[in-house]
């Protein structure tokens, strides 16, 4: 579903990802931890685009993104992006926020994208608070109405940058609980998060980043187990 192949970036003359190469398949769920600054975000962003990298190629569903004659616009409307903080439209209620992509991008009439953004409001708990303002919802809440805005439409995978890093502590396993049903559910997802709790229970594969290196790419028994690099084994310590 995603194939990163030997992809480079800089940003000036700093090299933020070096020969980085992993792939994701249908229904997998890989894990991306790392120090702060190892270029998880960088690496996540450059599967939309979000982020142009100068080296390499990154495939989605079969699509080159780096292509200059691929439609970008169409190909994250298809890709999932939840971010650390949210990003909820903060002037639009929580209908408005779950229907607007659905009808502006991919063109559904508003009765349409209103009865699947209410039944995902009612699948992550939320159903009672449509009528509000993203600023009158916890942060829990919030992130769970930025989930349910990217399912609403119909992604064909989910990325994830730290979903859970802003959210106070009794929040987060109302998010991690949602993120372990999507990954039951066969979800294809690429979640940078240092939740271990989660890579335990639904990870297919954990990757380990360090300096922009992609320095473990292996299966979450493995990784848990017998982390081969002496960086990746700090790192255990630290947060385990
Ligand atoms: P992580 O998500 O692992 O903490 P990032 O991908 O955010 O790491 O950042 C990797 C490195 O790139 C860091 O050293 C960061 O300071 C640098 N960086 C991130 N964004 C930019 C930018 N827009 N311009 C210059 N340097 C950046
Ligand atoms: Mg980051």
């Amino acid at each position: 579903m995603i194939d990163i192949s030997n992809v480079n970036k800089w940003y000036g003359n700093f090299q933020v990802l070096t020969d980085c190469t992993t792939s994701v398949k249908k229904g997998e769920v890989v894990v991306v931890c790392g120090p702060s600054g190892s270029g998880k975000s960088t690496l996540i962003k450059c599967v939309n685009m979000l982020e142009p990298f100068q080296k390499g190629t990154i495939t989605v569903d079969g699509i080159s993104v780096g292509d200059k004659g691929t439609d970008l616009p169409k190909l994250r409307s298809r890709v999932g992006m939840v971010f650390q903080h949210f990003e909820l439209f903060p002037h639009l209620t929580i209908t408005d926020n779950l229907t607007l992509a659905q009808i502006k991008v991919l063109g559904r009439s508003k009765d349409e994208a209103m009865a699947k953004g209410l039944g995902l409001l009612d699948r992550v708990g939320l159903k009672a608070h449509a009528h509000k303002f993203p600023g009158q919802l916890s942060g829990g809440q919030q992130q769970r109405v930025a989930i349910a805005r990217a399912l609403s439409m119909d992604p064909i995978c989910m990325l994830f940058d730290e979903p859970t890093s802003a959210l106070d502590p009794e929040m987060i396993n109302e998010v991690l609980d949602v993120m372990v049903e999507l990954a039951q559910e066969g979800m294809t997802m690429m979640c940078v998060t240092h939740e271990m709790g989660f890579a335990r229970k639904v990870a297919d594969r954990v990757i380990f980043m360090d300096k922009g290196h992609i320095v473990e790419d292996c299966t979450k028994d493995d990784f848990f187990g017998t982390p081969r690099s002496e960086r990746a084994q700090q790192f255990l310590s630290k947060i385990l």
